[in-house]
């Protein structure tokens, strides 16, 4: 076990090889060891099952001294350190369940370099007795691990990871890296200001999973339509994401009712059933998962291949790490998406009734994932522009690709918007910015001056509502953007300069063209 070290004169592919058994890197892995090893500061965005970990662990058994490495979930530290024990590596984790004497041995332990890697809770990171400690360690690097959680703009914002830039303010000399699979593009930038990095190299993956297919079906009858979809693919292991714990449980008996091998899983349930639960999964003992979003977390099973939203996901964060957990391996697999209004509804009057204090983002958010569900274009453009890729072409591998919607050359049109857009300083919102194009006489629009610009009345000919759903699809192919941080003003998209004045086309579908999937899909009967 305490076997010889690789020879210092080792390369990071010998780590690879020696610890994990994989013979290369994938795209960007080695860059970002170099980074880290370079000593500067990194942050890296890539998708759940992109190979984060190595991306620290590496330069952890590669440096001298300890990583400290900050992470929000026990059982997510449990399973990381369990792996790593597998792969014969030194490691640790803190717990509150420890007793002190076991703290003491885990620090004595790191301060003798013994343990590379010690997994820690932005709580316990920040009291004043480990800091105590940290003073007496030889310290090589802190990677914080899901550093979505630092942002208010994130989906899952934690306010412990606000005081994480202590670390740099105490440490300065010891590099940093911050790592995450769902960031947008506002969130990536206030992960790197937050934690106080120093010039940071940003290593961003691509999001596209192209071995999941992405379909979305009518919220009705979903029961039958489930119990189809399954009927297609015997024998293969997926999971139902549901809203309620009620439903994962009412929807489990369905299934095992007409001889699926079906189980639950959620938070509320007792803690050793969960265990054996997820443990059946893993061991394909259990087939079909009826989960809440507790399920998956830092479950690395590779033949995942399906997933189901019976209920819309709240944003489009958590449905992509969602039905990332489906092909992990590679090989295809599909993803579907029941969409009703009626959840639309639910989430409504859940944020109403919590009244966060990002409400307005919140909403934001849902609708965002609203448009996913209701568009008419290519579903993974709208997933990637979610995340500030550029992905040009339609992808074939979504419901709308295979089954295209009837369009026309709406350039002038997008045009129109942009121009009014920046002619008014990115500065009002998306129904400001329809009134303006259609000439209203509002209130709003006199005392504002909005008269006075000149594309004011430059799209009249237009319904308020037909605006709005090409407005909606500038937004999710990237033409546009809503800046949450500004009042929700439409600004120019990763692609408004080309559309402007590079010549790129873009295609619309007139309202009263689109087919609406909904209904049309619940003839099949
Ligand atoms: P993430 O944290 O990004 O979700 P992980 O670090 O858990 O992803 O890695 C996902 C899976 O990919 C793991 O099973 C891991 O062992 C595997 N993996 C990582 N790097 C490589 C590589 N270079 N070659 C092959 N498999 C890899
Ligand atoms: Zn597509």
């Amino acid at each position: 076990m305490l076997s010889t070290n690789p020879p210092l004169t080792s390369t990071p592919t010998d780590y690879l090889k020696r610890y994990y058994g994989y013979d290369k890197f994938r795209p960007m892995q080695e860059a970002i060891i170099q980074s880290i090893l370079s000593g500067r500061d990194t942050v890296v965005l890539m998708p759940t099952g992109g190979g984060k970990s190595v991306c620290f662990q590496i330069p952890a058994l590669m440096l001298p001294g300890l990583t400290i490495v900050v992470s929000p979930l026990i059982a997510l530290m449990k399973d990381q350190v369990g792996a790593l024990h597998m792969n014969g590596i030194q490691a640790a984790y803190y717990n509150s369940t420890q007793t002190s004497r076991e703290q003491r041995e885990i620090e004595n332990d790191c301060i003798s370099g013994k343990l590379k890697l010690l997994y820690v809770s932005p709580e316990k990171l920040l009291t004043e007795s480990f800091f105590n400690f940290l003073q007496l360690v030889n310290l090589s690097l802190f990677a914080i691990d899901e550093a979505h959680c630092i942002s208010s703009w994130g989906h899952d914002f934690r306010p412990e990871y606000t005081q994480l830039h202590v670390l740099k303010e105490q440490f300065p000399a010891v590099p940093t890296i911050a790592l995450t699979a769902t960031a947008d593009k506002l969130t990536r930038q206030d992960i790197a200001t937050r934690l106080g990095m120093n010039d940071p190299a940003i290593f961003v993956d691509s999001f596209n999973r192209k071995n999941l297919s992405l379909q979305v079906l009518p919220g009705q009858n979903r029961i039958q339509q489930i119990v189809r979809l399954l009927q297609q693919k015997p024998n293969t292991s997926g999971i139902i994401y549901c809203l309620s714990r009620k439903s994962t449980e009412s929807l489990a008996a369905k299934l095992q009712e007409k001889g699926f091998n079906a189980a639950f899983y959620h938070a509320k349930m007792d803690p050793d059933d969960r265990a054996k639960t997820q443990e059946a999964f893993l061991r394909d003992d259990v087939r079909i998962m009826c989960a809440t979003i507790a399920f998956g977390m830092g479950i690395d099973k590779s033949n995942v291949r399906w997933v189901i939203h019976y209920n819309m996901p709240k944003n489009i964060e958590s449905f992509y790490q969602e039905i990332g957990r489906a092909g992990r391996d590679g090989a295809a697999a599909q993803t579907v998406l029941f969409y009703s209004f009626a959840d639309v509804a639910t989430y409504k009057e859940m944020l109403a009734e919590n009244n966060p204090a990002n409400l307005g983002l919140q909403l934001a958010k849902l609708e965002r994932m609203q448009q996913y569900a209701d568009a008419h274009t290519c579903r993974r453009q709208i997933l990637l522009s979610y995340f500030s890729e550029d992905f040009p072409e339609p992808c074939g591998n979504c419901d709308v690709c295979r089954d295209p919607r009837v369009t026309f050359d709406g350039t002038i049109l997008a045009q129109k918007a942009l121009s009014a857009m920046i002619r008014t300083g990115e500065r009002v919102p998306m129904n400001l910015l329809i009134d303006i194009l259609r000439g209203s006489r509002s209130q709003q629009i006199i005392q504002g001056g909005y008269d006075q610009v000149k594309t004011y009345g430059a799209g009249k000919d237009l319904r308020f509502e037909d605006w709005r759903n090409y407005i909606h699809h500038l937004i999710n192919v990237g033409v546009i953007e809503i800046a949450y941080d500004q009042h929700y003003a439409l600004r120019r998209g990763i692609l408004a300069d080309q559309v402007l004045y590079g010549g790129r086309k873009i295609d619309l579908v007139r309202p009263d063209d689109a087919p609406k999937p909904v209904v049309e899909k619940t003839k099949t009967k």
